[in-house]
């Protein structure tokens, strides 16, 4: 999970303060050093770590604190500001043209998911904002780089402009904007070349599009988990092609976190979004305040009802809800619940949403495997229809008979079938209570 290291460390340290009814200056210096370290062995830049500390230091023994009824909570608070601040404070939202189209400049190095996230920033654009982007290929260095564009549009239904490898990238950009004006297409995503390491002639190139194409934004992509590196090379591409912003990939299996706290203090320029994957559709709005508190284990709700809102399908929501309160909830409905739950990532990303949910002992040693949503897939899709309907009906042979055809002992099979019957049960008593009620309704 993101920032998990940061976060178990950062997490015991401000523990030791909630609650605190009297903070001395003594407490302070501790928690200061031990958020220094956490910091540091996050891979956080060395003299970001020292500004912060400093920072917190400061208004932790000053008045806010002092003069507060809960110092402790206070403390935290603090923390989380500047943690906020330090990630670029407000979420920084993308450039609109007033003449459109707006062009969108994509740069970086190879490998950093420069591709991938031009797809996925042009599936964004148009599923969250009902935009209609161009995705333009001006990687004309490796083939194979035009041939991935196409494929992740034609994978996302997104129009490709390409023409090749042996045209000059200027050009096919230039013809791409006009293409996009003739179209009606508001967002030109121009995916340019990569290198494995900065290089005078890249930057010359860029620098070329750059002034040619006049763009409205352009992003530096960055892998996260290169920590350190990945605030270099944004501080190399900043002092040459001045970036309107970063784009943090791989963001999903970074555990540390130093570029992502790093590169807004030392670029001054935003972080836009975080790549969470790397299906098309794993690109976020980057949100420092809820970034912060995430790592900070109060969760991040928000986030959470907006993927909610953004894979659960509302009618069928709905009908679930009404076939709960009638108690006349099957295992198909069960399937089809999982299915939603699903689409919206993998379990240990979401529970880490949850406010204090790394802070629980039990979660934290539950290993949350997709693979067991699967198993129980598995025994379900094994059933008949009328099982499903009505488990009722199942005896030791339907059992033995799912059991084979999943894949699964015996046991599981009794298990789920018990959980389930314990589920209607639930349902039956919940609606019970709800009585004539149909007002007010519990969502959960
Ligand atoms: P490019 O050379 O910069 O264009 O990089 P690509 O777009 O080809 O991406 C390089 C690799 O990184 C691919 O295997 C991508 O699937 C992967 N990738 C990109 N973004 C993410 C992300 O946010 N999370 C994860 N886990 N992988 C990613």
């Amino acid at each position: 999970m993101a920032f998990e290291g940061l976060a178990d460390r950062l997490q015991s340290t401000i523990k030791k303060m909630t609650g605190k009814g009297k903070v001395s200056e003594q407490d302070v210096k501790e928690m200061a050093r031990e958020v220094r370290l956490a910091l540091l062995e996050a891979d956080v830049n060395f003299k970001v770590v020292k500004d912060f500390v400093k920072k917190i230091k400061e208004r932790a023994v000053g008045t806010e604190v002092m003069e507060s009824l809960t110092p402790g909570q206070q403390v935290i608070k603090i923390v989380k500001e500047e943690l906020t601040a330090l990630m670029g404070g407000e979420q920084s939202k993308i450039a609109v043209s007033e003449r459109p189209p707006t062009v969108i400049m994509m740069v970086g190095l190879q490998g950093a998911g420069k591709t991938t996230t031009s797809g996925k920033l042009a599936n964004l654009l148009r599923k969250k904002h009902n935009r209609k982007p161009l995705l333009v290929a001006c990687d004309v260095y490796r083939p194979a780089a035009v041939d991935q564009l196409e494929t992740v549009g034609k994978q996302l239904g997104i129009p490709v402009f390409s023409q090749g490898t042996e045209k000059n990238p200027v050009d096919i950009a230039k013809e791409a904007i006009e293409h996009a004006k003739a179209e009606h297409l508001d967002y030109v995503i121009v995916d340019t070349a990569g290198r494995l390491h900065v290089d005078e002639n890249l930057m010359g190139e860029l620098t070329q599009i750059k002034a040619d194409i006049n763009p409205d934004e352009i992003f530096l992509v960055v892998d996260a988990m290169t920590g350190q590196d990945a605030v270099n090379v944004a501080e190399t591409f900043d002092s040459t092609l001045d970036i309107t912003g970063v784009v943090l990939t791989k963001l999903d299996g970074d555990t540390r976190g130093g570029a992502a706290l790093s590169i807004r203090a030392v670029t001054h320029k935003p972080i836009k979004f975080a790549g969470m994957g790397e299906k098309l559709d794993e690109l976020e709005a980057f949100h420092p305040e809820r970034m912060a508190s995430r790592i900070l284990g109060m969760g991040d709700v928000l986030s959470l009802i907006e993927k909610a809102q953004d894979n659960i399908d509302e009618k069928k929501a709905k009908e679930l809800e009404q076939k709960m309160r009638t108690a006349s909830f099957t295992f198909d409905d069960f399937l089809d619940q999982m299915e939603q739950v699903k689409s919206m990532g993998p379990l240990d990303e979401l529970l880490g949403m949850l406010p204090g949910a790394n802070k629980m002992k039990g979660l934290k040693n539950v290993q949350i495997d997709d693979k067991q949503l699967v198993h129980v897939e598995a025994i379900i899709q094994s059933m008949t229809k009328k099982e499903r309907q009505d488990p009722g009906l199942m005896n030791a042979s339907r059992k033995k008979r799912i059991a084979k055809g999943s894949g699964r002992p015996i046991s599981e099979v009794n298990r789920l079938l018990k959980q389930f019957d314990e589920m209607k049960k639930m349902m039956k008593q919940m609606s019970g209570m709800q009585g004539g009620k149909k007002g007010k309704k519990k969502k959960g």
